[in-house]
């Protein structure tokens, strides 16, 4: 008998297919990583929340990031569309976390540390190789086709194939399982920046969302001079705006002033990119021989920044379903069911929040009402602190404050809302 060569194929390098592929190589599996660019390649989603930085240690990569020299984050700034100026922070909920702070990370330098990292425990990556296809036989997965940059062809099988091909999402495409997401429909625009003003000290490193009456910015301090910033409209809003995205997003500047006072003197130094239907959901995140990772099988918003937190745990729950799958011999769909039970469980709290917060923020007497109770009482911004944290289940509702929020009808119509999409995913 053919002795087998690879027992996993992953499809990406990025955070949920470096992960995906260290947790399965550290349990002794032999693992082939095909990623379509060279690294290190400009990614966006640079503020990772608390539960990233446990998956790292897990991971056993987190000195390693630690010692790139990542800005801190010790948490973050509201704006709101009234001005109001409100913090969230880490320390508050320091007793629950392995380090009092996060990191806001050159993405393309992070995700390096990740996959070298993955190659380090001997996981085989080949770069420059794009996944074409991936081979199907009778509805199973059982291997791909890829072409290197050198116009290099082959194809190459095993008993795993694990997409984390992020927003290409290369099987929920191929098996027309990808469904738009009806309510969050929503387009992004973002670059770097130097010569961003930024808060002096320690809360140089805080994440800042600034609302805006079509929206909202992100403005991300990475090390050294650079700032990521970014806008997120309707899409119902883009498409009216006279103008491409660029100048949708120097309006949007414009419109903001606490924005517009930070970059004064800023200087754009990537291009612009743009990114739209933001949110999506495959039907299934397994199935006979497959398995969806990260963004490849599903996306919420960046409101909340939990994508690469959702990418590195999707990677390690796939990790261990497809080891019991091999211990189990059955690389059936009903093998990786309860993986995707999970994954829904935890989807559906944050689709809440995020539609919650939507209709919150988009409600100025609401705004108005919870702003001062945030700036006095410290159990509502430990709430919030949690919210952007990616504690959604520990938020007690009933405790504080806060719970004007959570029980406010206009907050709580983020439930009706995630119903009705999970109707139609
Ligand atoms: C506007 C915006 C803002 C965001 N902000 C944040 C944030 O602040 N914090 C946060 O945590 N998350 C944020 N995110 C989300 C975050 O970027 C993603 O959730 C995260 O990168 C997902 O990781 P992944 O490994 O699933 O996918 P990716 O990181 O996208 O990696 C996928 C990899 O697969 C490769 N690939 C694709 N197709 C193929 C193929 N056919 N063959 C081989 N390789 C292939 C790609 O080159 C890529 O390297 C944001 C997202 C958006 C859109």
């Amino acid at each position: 008998m053919v002795k087998r060569k690879y027992d996993a194929i992953v499809i990406g390098g990025g955070p949920g297919g470096s992960a995906a592929s260290t947790f399965l190589a550290k349990k002794g599996y032999s693992i082939l990583l095909l990623e379509k660019e060279r690294f290190p390649r400009f990614h966006v989603g640079e503020s990772l929340i608390p539960g990233a930085l446990e998956l790292l240690w897990e991971l056993g990569v987190d000195e390693e990031v630690e010692r790139a020299g990542f800005i801190h984050k010790p948490g973050g700034n509201l704006a709101t569309r009234l001005g109001e100026y409100v913090k969230f922070d880490l320390t508050l909920i320091a007793d629950q976390l392995r380090r009092p702070y996060s990191y806001e990370v050159l993405r393309s330098t992070f995700d390096q540390i990740l996959l070298n990292h993955s190659r380090a425990h001997g996981v085989e990556v080949q770069e420059e190789c794009r996944v074409e296809e991936v081979l199907m036989v009778d509805g199973r997965a059982v291997g791909v086709a890829y072409r290197s940059a050198r116009g290099r062809e082959g194809r190459v099988h095993a008993p795993m194939i694990i997409d984390a091909s992020g927003r290409d999402t290369v099987l929920a495409r191929r098996l027309r399982m990808k469904r738009k997401d009806p309510v969050l429909n929503k387009v992004s625009a973002f670059a770097h920046f130097t010569g961003v003003r930024r808060d002096p000290g320690p809360a140089e490193g805080n994440l800042i969302i600034a609302m805006f009456p079509h929206g909202w910015f992100w403005i991300i301090p990475l090390a050294g001079e650079a700032t990521s910033i970014g806008v997120v409209v309707d899409v119902s809003y883009a498409k009216a705006f006279p103008g491409g995205m660029a100048s949708l997003f120097a309006d949007a500047i414009r419109q903001c002033p606490f924005v517009a006072d930070r970059m004064r003197a800023a200087t754009q130094v990537t291009k612009l990119y743009v990114t739209s239907d933001l949110a999506y959901q495959s039907k299934r995140f397994a199935g006979d021989g497959f398995i969806l990772v990260g963004d490849a099988g599903l996306f919420i918003d960046p409101i909340y920044s939990a994508g690469v937190y959702l990418a590195l745990k999707t990677g390690k729950l796939a990790a261990e379903l497809i080891d019991h799958a091999f211990k189990a011999g059955d690389f059936s769909a009903a093998t990786f069911r309860p993986y995707g039970e999970t994954i829904l469980r935890e989807a559906e709290v944050i689709y809440q929040q995020v539609c919650g917060w939507y209709r919150f923020m988009n409600n100025e007497k609401r705004v108005e009402r919870l702003v001062p109770l945030m700036v006095r009482f410290t159990s509502i911004r430990r709430n919030f602190t949690m919210l952007f944290s990616g504690m959604y289940d520990q938020i007690d509702p009933d405790r504080v404050a806060f719970a004007q929020m959570l029980k406010d009808p206009l907050y709580r119509g983020g439930q009706t809302c995630g119903q009705e999409a999970v109707a139609t995913r």
